[in-house]
């Protein structure tokens, strides 16, 4: 399996974010990322899909975008959608239109920061998901690095301390998000939990220097998805995206905070004993069935089954699990940094049916 490292949920001058798409991609190239998902609001920029290259360092920026219904108050509902190739926006005021005229065209959806809740003291509404009544949909967004203030600001000090200082925010995924992702999980439904930054960059003036908030180096540093696919990327964008598509669809990636500890290497399988069944897999149950892990770093890790904790370890490198009844497995690592205990990987889930 190939690891590569995936950023998604990026906005740029086409909507609300700071960059052009070149130089977005210029930016992922000096944190290290192989391929950047753009999704700016309603809009489907042009011309933009392909390799860029930077000598060292090569990214992939791939033009996505999320939607939601303008006219709405207040506008809840966004909608992210990869692999597509034109605007959908015309079909924002129907979730479920959305979502199967994407599915039509090949495309994927995930439901962006599902629980968002209103920020008053920056004029931020309640941005959550609230249409449950649909189905198809490829995934949700676990963990939303901008959203996460909206969740972990109380007092106006701690909203200038993460704007001056972003790297004390990002603590784990919202329990609420995490909730509802174990529910369609314990339903027997595959839904794939995806990482998003959110990047726009906010200049924010005093007096006459200017900061620039939340910098798309922070986001491309911070939560990322690492995707794994069969066979390195080919360099020809229009395969590699098929391939990435198709990887992010099948669940076969972890979601990561890579400024607590690089998550490079992480694995979650099941072992039949014949072969490794891969996150975003599923598998009959049957005796001699175990989860296997290897973890990069001392971490503490928790094993899910159907949302609850089952096991509590610390574990640096190879662990193993015998599976004892059919269930869908999570597994999530956590590590100290900046003085707290922070999520720190997130594997997608593993079924295991009767
Ligand atoms: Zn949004
Ligand atoms: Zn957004």
């Amino acid at each position: 399996m190939q690891e590569i490292i995936l950023s998604a949920h990026i906005h740029s001058v086409y909507s609300d974010g700071l960059l052009t798409p070149p130089e977005i991609a210029g930016e992922a190239a000096r944190c290290g990322l192989d391929v950047v998902l753009m999704s700016d609001h309603n809009v489907f920029p042009l011309g933009f899909d392909g390799y860029y290259d930077f000598g060292r360092k090569k990214v992939l920026l791939l033009t996505g975008e999320e939607i939601h219904d303008q006219t709405r108050q207040p506008q809840k509902n966004h909608m992210l959608a990869f692999g597509i190739h034109q605007d959908f926006s015309r079909l924002a005021q129907n979730p479920q239109a959305l979502i199967d005229a994407i599915a039509e065209a090949g495309g994927l959806t995930f439901l962006a920061h599902a629980y968002d809740p209103a920020l008053p003291m920056v004029g931020e509404s309640d941005l959550s998901w609230v249409d449950w009544n649909i189905h198809g949909f490829t995934g949700l967004e676990l963990w939303n690095n901008l959203s996460e203030l909206k969740i972990r600001v109380g007092k106006a000090w701690q909203l200038a301390l993460y704007a001056l200082l972003p790297q004390f925010m990002a603590l784990e995924p919202p329990a609420q998000i995490r909730a509802i992702w174990d529910d369609f999980l314990a339903n027997g439904q595959r839904v794939v939990a995806l990482g998003g930054v959110d990047a726009h960059t906010l200049p924010q003036h005093f007096g006459p220097i200017q900061i620039n908030v939340f910098p798309y180096r922070y986001h491309f540093r911070t939560i990322r998805n690492h995707v794994l696919l069969e066979s390195e990327l080919s360099g020809n964008a229009q395969e590699d995206e098929r391939a990435i598509m198709q990887a992010l669809r099948e669940g076969h990636a972890f979601i990561s905070n890579d400024m607590v500890y690089s998550a490079n290497g992480f694995r979650f399988c099941l072992d039949t004993g014949e072969k490794q069944v891969e996150m975003g897999g599923s598998s009959v149950f049957r005796g001699g069935l175990a989860l296997a892990a290897d973890i990069p770093a001392a971490a503490e890790c928790r094993l899910l089954c159907n949302g609850k904790i089952i096991d509590r370890a610390h574990i640096h490198g190879r662990h193993r699990w015998p599976v004892a009844q059919p269930g869908v497995y999570r597994l999530e690592c956590y590590r100290r940094f900046l003085g707290r205990k922070r999520g720190w990987i997130f594997s997608n889930a593993i079924a295991v049916t009767p």
